[in-house]
């Protein structure tokens, strides 16, 4: 079965086939963070969703070119900048840093291309004279330059893809300045802002005068130069949807650069947000949790990256410490279940077991059903189990498990090189049952259960710390 993903713009279930006529190649661009404040939990939702399309994109063969931009210069940034006095990249440099630390820490690829908006004030210009020279744009008193929806409609674009808008609604001339606006709010939109006071320093050279780039025109001039006018995927966050992707679609069709019967993007996906209390996580409602908060609680990276994965992309997830919890302990069932595979099948290599391949990717091929998928892999941990406690798995046996288990945690990102070397609860008991026995001085039960360890696939080292564990 090939895959399946909702789309935005038709609102169903399609069936997922690249542009590229060989089907091979398929182009990813995800709306990257805003860099005015260290990235919560929430947002990391959307980007460890991204990370999931694109790895299972990658499992089924497609050579994907992933890109994320960096959103370096927009309002909120501008505002934050004049509070604290500093210059724009010298504020945004540490927060840029930070993200892509917390990125890795929860184990997702890294995209191959992350474009700054500050380093594409050029193409950005180009897109906009592009519209001004169609009439899709025009000059404000002030030396803005704005999107007109009348001019796009009339040239027979559509506005109102992804979100139905009432023809009435739009009022034709009106304009909206503010890079964050409600659906109620649309009207023609800022592409190009011209200089005020409260900007500062941050300004560009541009033919109108000096100014700044809106949000959206960002997001359209960097993904059509990484990926071409017209490319497969689009993601983000579902906030996103209206105004930012509608603004994409109409900046970037707008400007003509497709080919014909070709959109800008042909797969529109969003992800729900992540809920606290059944309310959005975010800095302005001061109910976040940062990846930071969350380590020094002590949880770790793929517990935080589990957890974010255990719901489907489109429902809202509700996030809680109970869930973390629960994260870790069904964590702990699956290293146990990989470490004693790993111990019976030793060094013998085989091909991947089908069988949880199978039904794992029926699982993500219905629109990410992640539910379906870890129910997969569950399911397999139980039956592995069954057989090596009855002691019935031949090393062949176990290691095509581990085999097809390899292409499984390729998509998922759950079992990391750090996390392998860990040891089960069970390996730890048994390191904690020698030392008493070293304390009281029975040597000879240390020596027995330090090759009861062995046997386990585990080594003793004493050090003046204390025994550390070492996989054998
Ligand atoms: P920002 O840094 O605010 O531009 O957001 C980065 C990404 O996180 C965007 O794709 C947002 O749509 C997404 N996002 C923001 N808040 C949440 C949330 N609570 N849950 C999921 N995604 C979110
Ligand atoms: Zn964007």
């Amino acid at each position: 079965m090939g895959l399946r993903l909702f789309n935005t713009l038709s609102r169903a279930v399609q069936d997922f086939a690249p542009l590229d006529p060989a089907g091979k190649q398929v182009g990813l661009y995800c709306c990257g963070p805003t860099v005015h404040d260290s990235a919560h939990i929430g947002n990391f939702r959307t980007f460890v969703f991204a990370d999931l399309v694109r790895r299972h994109l990658e499992f089924k063969g497609y050579a994907v070119t992933h890109v994320m931009n960096v959103t370096d210069v927009e309002d909120k940034i501008i505002a934050r900048v004049r509070a604290a006095g500093l210059p724009l990249g010298d504020y945004t440099a540490g927060y840029e840093t930070a993200f892509f630390e917390d990125a890795r820490a929860l184990n997702c690829l890294p995209p191959h291309h992350t474009p700054r908006a500050t380093g594409h004030i050029g193409e950005m210009i180009a897109l906009i004279e592009q519209l001004l020279a169609r009439g899709m744009a025009y000059r404000a008193p002030d030396g803005s330059v704005y999107f007109s929806i009348e001019k796009y409609r009339a040239g027979g674009g559509r506005y109102g893809q992804l979100v139905h808008l009432k023809s009435e609604e739009l009022r034709p001339g009106e304009r909206v300045r503010h890079d964050e606006y409600a659906k109620e709010s649309a009207a023609d939109f800022a592409l190009w802002k011209a200089r005020v006071a409260e900007d500062g320093a941050v300004f560009w050279p541009s033919p109108w005068g000096e100014g700044r780039p809106g949000w959206h025109i960002e997001c359209s001039a960097m993904s059509m130069k990484l990926l071409g006018p017209s490319f497969d995927l689009h993601l983000g966050g579902e906030d996103l949807i209206f105004p930012h992707h509608e603004d994409e679609i109409a900046q970037s069709e707008g400007a003509g650069l497709q080919a014909a019967g070709q959109r800008f993007v042909r797969h529109w996906l969003h992800c729900a947000h992540l809920l606290v209390d059944g309310k959005k996580m975010s800095k302005s409602l001061g109910n976040f949790f940062t990846l930071r908060d969350l380590l020094a609680k002590g949880y770790s990276g793929r517990e935080i990256r589990y957890s974010l994965l255990q719901a489907h992309y489109r429902e809202p997830f509700n996030f809680t410490l109970d869930g973390l919890d629960g994260a870790r302990s069904a964590l702990a069932r699956l290293d146990e279940c990989l470490t004693r595979l790993r111990e019976v099948a030793g060094d013998t290599t085989e091909g991947p077991d089908p069988a949880l391949l199978r039904t794992f990717t029926e699982g993500l091929d219905d629109d990410l059903n992640v539910s379906a998928a870890w129910g997969a892999i569950f399911e397999w941990v139980r039956q592995v189990n069954r057989s090596l406690a009855a002691g019935t798995l031949a090393p062949r046996s176990a290691a095509a498990a581990l085999a097809a288990w390899e292409e499984v945690n390729a998509v998922l990102g759950i079992e990391t090189a750090t996390s392998r070397q860990a040891a089960p609860a069970e390996i730890q008991n048994l390191l904690t049952e020698r030392e008493s026995a070293r304390r009281a001085k029975d040597f000879k039960r240390a020596d027995l259960l330090r090759n009861a360890l062995k046997a386990k696939g585990w080594l003793v080292e004493d050090t003046p710390k204390g025994p550390k564990l070492k996989p054998r």
